[in-house]
């Protein structure tokens, strides 16, 4: 099957064919041993940011697929891990390596989250480009809590140029998060991502008009992000990430200016260490994996085994035999999230 987006197969992961919602960092579930469970139903995105970390979008040259997860099978997995971790205020955070926006059944999706006891907040991470007024009532119904909302700039070319995207409209964007605060109870955050010497200007704008229109109700209203180059993600050119000395320099500046804080903590939201789940393969264990798929990135196949998805990397032919048993050693396990290398080397 072809995305919507672009001429990339898009893989189905269902009930059907069971592929496992823990070990993958593009789909399923993610947890970093605290009360937040990240929750990534679906990798499409409509834009194409000239500073994306993932390389989502049209314009994504390492992308070999794309996955949609089924909601009901990503909700059994949710609601297992969240007995695991046996607290009562757990965040599901939706956030995907595109923009959860694009994931049909989304409103469905925070329902069946909502409907779990142990959900305290419901939040997800949008660029907005998809968003309308009837799409926010219809998440708030649903129970969404909070949108935390990428605008990196209010200029409408700036905002195009950083996009990637000619169609995409921050006008519309910016008087659907004033809907958003006015018209509902969801909260917003603004999460800028500032790339130095582009956006420099645009990043205090963005604070003010945070303040004017009153996000942050319950939570704090901005969440300025630093851009970072990422091995596989998108980088505009000329572009030198800022140090960290740097910005948060610049951050605490614009707390003194505006009276608001911006240097976050996992506390502002909340967010505290629960017992991780312990990893199912060490690193150097040899495994063996039955492969369900086609990899996320050129190079990559999926397998599984012991319930969990593996990602197997530098793999020299483009086809998987889907359903045959190999063996693999594994190279990287942290958070759950599963690497390997086919062991012994075909090369
Ligand atoms: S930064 Fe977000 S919205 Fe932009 S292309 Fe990447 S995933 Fe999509």
């Amino acid at each position: 099957m072809k995305s919507r987006f672009n001429l990339r197969p898009f893989i189905k992961i269902n009930e059907e064919n069971k592929i496992p919602l823990i070990g993958h960092i593009a789909f399923g579930i993610i947890d970093r041993g605290t009360n937040l469970i990240q929750v990534r139903p679906s990798t499409h995105c409509p834009l194409s940011c000239i500073f994306c970390s993932t390389d989502a979008g049209p314009c994504s040259r390492r992308r070999m697929a794309e996955y949609v997860v089924e909601p009901g099978w990503l909700v059994s997995w949710f609601n297992q891990l969240a007995e695991y971790k046996g607290v009562w205020d757990i965040e599901a955070h939706i956030d995907t390596v595109g923009d959860p926006l694009v994931y049909r059944h989304l409103p469905s999706l925070i329902r069946q989250l909502h409907m779990n006891p142990r959900v305290k907040v419901i939040s997800i991470q949008t660029h907005g480009a998809l968003l309308s007024e009837k799409i926010i009532d219809c998440l708030e119904e649903a129970g969404l809590s909070r949108i935390n909302l990428s605008i990196d700039s209010l200029d409408p070319n700036l905002a195009k140029y950083l996009s990637g995207t000619p169609w995409y409209d921050i006008e519309k964007v910016k008087q659907l998060a004033e809907y958003i605060v006015q018209c509902t109870k969801i909260d917003l955050l603004l999460a800028p991502v500032w790339v130095p010497s582009i956006n420099d200007k645009d990043i205090p704008e963005i604070i003010e008009f945070a303040l004017n229109i009153g996000a942050g109700k319950h939570w704090p209203p901005l969440g300025i992000q630093k851009y970072i180059p990422h091995k596989f993600g998108r980088k505009p050119r000329r572009v030198r990430p800022l140090s960290w000395r740097r910005f948060y320099k610049a951050l605490r500046t614009w707390e003194r200016k505006y009276g608001i804080k911006l240097v976050l903590r996992p506390e502002d939201f909340n967010i505290y260490k629960v017992k991780p789940l312990p990893p199912v393969f060490k690193i150097n264990e040899k495994v063996v994996a039955e492969i369900v798929g086609r990899g996320w990135m050129k190079g990559e196949w999926i397998a599984r085994a012991k319930n969990r998805t593996i990602t197997i990397v530098d793999v020299p032919f483009s086809n998987p035999p889907i359903g045959r048993k190999i063996r693999v050693k594994i190279i990287q396990n942290k958070h759950n999230i599963y690497l390997a290398r086919l062991y012994p080397k075909p090369w």
